[in-house]
């Protein structure tokens, strides 16, 4: 299936005019990623490297059920300023720019638009985004997160089956987005340089272990927890648990997506 039939801003005006009177019409995903450090041994683009490509895959495999639009970049990453390289984009600003995306794809007519998440601190601000896009315009606007490093639901029980690194190895350029990285692009990936950092806060109510969830979220900044930028054991990686890890979450997203377009706006009642 030719790249023209899932991403958003391939198409022309017309297939877009065609893609909005289809029925079913197509899920809108608008993804979100960051520029920051993930360790000495994967590049600043990780978060965006794995969002591209597992939408990517899912866009092709959803065969017009799904279109994508270009990646935003950069997201919510004040806390990873001390690291060289990372873009942090304020609070105010990311909601803005994200929900301003997405209510212009819902003035277009699109009914059914999931905000996809790439980077752990996005997800707060993907939320509100959705919620002020369900608010302005009485579409479904939905936010899911892709990268199961920074929330799992999807795929926890892969995540968790396929793992060598036992407790604590993920968390951040960890052995998942290492094998996700190891999968995807192997040659922007410093094996060699790969670490083991175990040993982050493990509370009654509080872990960083993300197939572990916690009893509240907490961010502190990176620099005062992490030696290099990493959380877990990436040098467990491997490029067999990144493929199936891959496999499993673009077979479900695909799923999810289908699901999700299936979901209809009621009409609201006013009782004043
Ligand atoms: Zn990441």
């Amino acid at each position: 299936m030719s790249e023209a039939i899932w991403r958003y801003d391939r198409l022309s005006w017309l297939e877009m005019k065609a893609a909005i009177d289809r029925r079913p019409q197509p899920v809108v995903a608008v993804p979100i990623g960051a520029v920051e450090d993930h360790g000495p041994h994967l590049p600043i683009s990780t978060d965006n490297d794995i969002l591209d490509a597992v939408l990517a895959e899912c866009g092709r495999r959803a065969e017009g059920d799904l279109l994508v639009l270009p990646t935003i970049p950069f997201g919510l990453d004040e806390h990873h300023l001390d690291c060289p390289g990372t873009i942090a984009i304020d609070i105010q600003t990311c909601i803005a720019y994200l929900s301003q995306t997405a209510i212009s794809v819902a003035r277009h007519g699109f009914t059914h638009l999931l905000i996809v998440n790439g980077h752990g601190s996005n997800a707060s601000i993907c939320d509100l985004a959705a919620r002020q896009v369900v608010l302005a315009t009485g579409v479904i606007c939905a936010a899911t997160t892709i990268n199961a490093a920074v929330s799992p639901a999807l795929v926890n029980d892969a995540l968790e089956a396929g793992r060598k690194g036992g407790y604590g190895s993920i968390g951040h350029a960890c052995e998942y987005e290492t094998a996700m990285m190891l999968k995807i692009l192997p040659e922007r990936v410093q094996m060699d340089k790969a670490p083991r950092d175990i040993g982050q806060l493990k509370l009654k109510y509080f872990n960083w272990d993300h197939p572990e969830p916690s009893a509240y979220s907490w961010q502190d900044w990176w620099s005062r927890f992490s030696k290099e930028g990493v959380v877990g054991d990436a040098s467990a990686a491997t490029v067999e648990y990144g493929e199936k890890m891959f496999e499993v979450t673009v077979e479900r997203f695909v799923e999810l997506v289908r699901e999700f377009r299936t979901i209809p706006i009621r009409d609201r009642v006013d009782h004043h």
